[in-house]
């Protein structure tokens, strides 16, 4: 049997492949919680001199890298038990570096592309999600935006549009909560679509108070 086969079964680490087990003490030592700050994302035009915190728990590398590939792209929910208490002490740190309670925080979960979540089956930010506010519960948990690039209305857009949306990937969805809003996402790395993300939001007229991920580039 093949070794993707062997991890899907759970006969393989998803970590490094380590036989008869599906997660190795080694692997999950990894993936032990340390939260702090990521990013600072500049949103300057949207308030002079403001910055908004982007905090992760682990280094988005090595074994962490290959765990959460798998997870995604192999369909292995069982390890969102896992990643969820990453997503979790994110959501504190950026909670008490906003001096907001989590508990008053509405969670804004970044859209996943559509043919994203079609190809991989199943929604993998919504499963750490549910497994982080099981640690940490929060006031709400919603799903604002919209990645308006997923339904290819690129393509119907005049170039005005074009170069307007460059400013947003994202378009609002619903109503927005009322109280402070915190986007939650699985990775971070330039930190730039998790800035479009609240520039929409801010633009808008919501609170948000930061971005809390389970994992970030070095
Ligand atoms: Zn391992």
């Amino acid at each position: 049997m093949s070794a993707i086969a062997d991890v899907v079964l759970g006969r393989c680490c998803a970590g490094c492949d380590l036989p008869g087990i599906a997660l190795c003490p080694v692997c999950e030592g990894e993936l032990a919680p340390r939260p702090r700050l990521r990013r600072s994302l500049d949103m300057d035009e949207i308030s002079a001199g403001l910055h908004l915190p982007v905090a992760c728990s682990i280094d988005y590398r090595g074994e962490v890298r290959q765990i959460l590939y798998r997870y995604k792209d192999h369909r292995i929910p069982q390890l969102a038990r896992a990643l969820g208490p990453c997503l979790a002490s994110s959501i504190g740190f950026v909670a008490g570096h906003a001096g907001v309670p989590a508990r008053e925080v509405a969670l804004a979960v970044m859209p996943t592309r559509a043919s994203t979540a079609k190809r991989r089956g199943f929604d993998s930010l919504a499963a750490i999600t549910r497994v982080a506010i099981s640690h940490h519960p929060v006031a709400a948990v919603c799903r604002p935006l919209a990645d308006i690039r997923a339904a290819g209305q690129t393509k119907t857009l005049g170039v005005w549009e074009r170069q307007h949306q460059a400013a947003g990937a994202f378009q609002l969805r619903g109503p927005l909560p009322s109280g402070p809003i915190m986007i939650v996402d699985d990775i971070v790395t330039t930190g730039a679509t998790a800035r479009e993300a609240a520039a929409t939001l801010m633009l808008a007229g919501a609170h948000v108070i930061g971005v809390a991920v389970v994992a970030g580039t070095p």
